[in-house]
């Protein structure tokens, strides 16, 4: 996606050699015109496939989840990280080591909005190790409803979260894929989809 590219190479800072900040846009300001792009391209890739919810987890993945949501037509679920007080018997619990944090959270989904019927888009902000697109899977799973797929803003294809998920035959669809971050310098993995 060709928008999304622009701005990450004009506006995305390098930390390290795998971690990109990009909080000029997607994780602290945000977007909106880019955000309402980013939902459209999702709602474009997964059309015709049934979708009847779109699970991400907080707070970086709502933006880009709502987008999608929007466009599709269905409703929007977030997982939260630290547990309400609701009663434990009401919500589906997951481990997810968080790779920004270096600690697992526990993170949560209410059952009553989660049916075995449902056919469920996941989508979140970064892809890295799979940790959170795997746990919310999980989730989706434990009540018995169908994941159609994995939408991701910004891959990290040299960490081997994208390979784990298509291994365990999970669909993923990723916006812009970065094959490197070495010397403070972003590089593209050519996209397919373009
Ligand atoms: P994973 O669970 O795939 O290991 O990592 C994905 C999660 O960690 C995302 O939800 C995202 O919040 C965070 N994350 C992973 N890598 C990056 C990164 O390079 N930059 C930012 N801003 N967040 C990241």
């Amino acid at each position: 996606m060709k928008l999304l590219k622009d701005k990450v190479m004009a506006e995305g800072i390098v930390l390290g050699e795998n971690v990109l900040k990009v909080d000029s846009f997607l994780n602290h300001q945000m977007d909106p015109v880019l955000m309402r792009e980013v939902g459209s391209e999702f709602a474009r890739r997964f059309a015709g496939e049934g979708i009847t919810k779109v699970l991400t987890i907080e707070s970086s993945g709502i933006a880009p989840a709502i987008m999608t949501s929007l466009e599709l037509g269905v409703p929007m679920i977030f997982a939260r990280k630290h547990k309400s007080l609701t009663l434990k018997d009401d919500i589906l619990v997951e481990k997810v080591y968080s790779f920004t944090k270096r600690e697992s959270n526990e993170i949560t989904v209410s059952r009553k909005f989660l049916h075995p019927e449902d056919r469920v888009l996941i989508i979140d902000d970064f892809l890295a190790n799979g940790e959170a697109a795997f746990g919310l899977a999980r989730i989706v799973e434990q009540v018995g409803a169908s994941v159609v797929g994995v939408g991701i803003v910004i891959e990290k294809s040299f960490q081997p979260g994208a390979r784990l998920l298509e291994e365990a035959g999970y669909r993923v669809e990723s916006l812009v894929r970065i094959a490197s971050l070495e010397n403070g310098t972003v590089a593209f993995v050519e996209d397919v989809h373009e």
